[in-house]
């Protein structure tokens, strides 16, 4: 039951996405192959005829068997460029793309995939990095190598600079860090601060790193990303299962 558990907050985006394809009323929606194969693998999660996996794999999978030329094109359904010309495909803008941690096949699903353009927001590297003169190497790589990684597939990378909530407890890091950023605010994928915020934890600390990023930002007329804090069981214990986040 524990998949069960994992797969909710996954179902309610997965809802939010629909619900927002619906308001947009586009008639291509409906048309787009990629929703088809979507609506007919639904259609069997929710049968009853066995060998779910099997069947969906084979929906998302191109079904030919003649060898192409040239280099490999068969690739699955949902991950291919219209072959026709004309043939509309939905084009996105991924929001939050955190492409330091992702390979170069990565970036090429994403174009397949419709993807035009990502803001990479500024995140912890999944370890503690242990002084602010890494963050100049990070810096660097969203501002000059990731824009290169991106345009090799087409799409255009921009990003959001800042020392990320779940290193701004640390006050002298986070001081050392944020007189780094203005000398890259310049760079032309650079968007703003960010993402700047809260952790779980809400200290003293985390609030004043916060303070000093909103005040970067208004020193040099930048947006702000804002990361809210991962609360969600937290709240769910307090206010019964039934709490959703808005
Ligand atoms: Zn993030």
């Amino acid at each position: 039951m524990n998949i069960l558990l994992k797969t909710g907050p996954g179902l309610l985006d997965l809802a939010a996405f629909l619900d927002r394809l619906d308001r947009a009323a586009d008639p291509a929606v409906d048309a787009d192959f990629r929703m088809q194969a979507f609506r007919e693998a639904v259609r069997t999660l929710s049968g009853s005829d066995g060998d779910r996996v099997g069947r969906i794999q084979m929906i998302f999978s191109d079904p030919r068997t003649e060898p192409t030329d040239g280099p490999a094109k068969s690739r699955p359904a949902g991950r291919t460029r219209p072959e026709k010309p004309g043939e509309r495909m939905m084009e996105y803008i991924d929001m939050h793309a955190h492409m330091a941690s992702r390979t170069t096949d990565d970036y090429e699903q994403m174009a397949l995939t419709g993807c035009v353009a990502l803001t990479d927001p500024a995140f912890w590297a999944g370890f503690d990095r242990s002084s602010a003169d890494g963050f100049d190497d990070y810096f660097h790589q969203l501002t000059e190598v990731e824009p290169k990684r991106a345009a090799r597939v087409g799409i255009r990378h921009y990003t959001w600079l800042c020392l990320n909530p779940k290193e701004a407890d640390n006050r002298p890091l986070a001081r050392a860090v944020l007189e780094k950023i203005p000398k890259y605010l310049d760079r032309p994928n650079v968007l703003g601060i960010g993402e700047i915020g809260l952790l779980n934890r809400v200290t003293r600390n985390e609030v004043a790193t916060f303070q000093d990023h909103l005040d970067l930002a208004v020193a040099h007329n930048q947006m702000i990303l804002i990361h809210t804090p991962h609360l969600e069981g937290q709240i769910q214990e307090e206010h019964g299962s039934s709490w959703r986040p808005c």
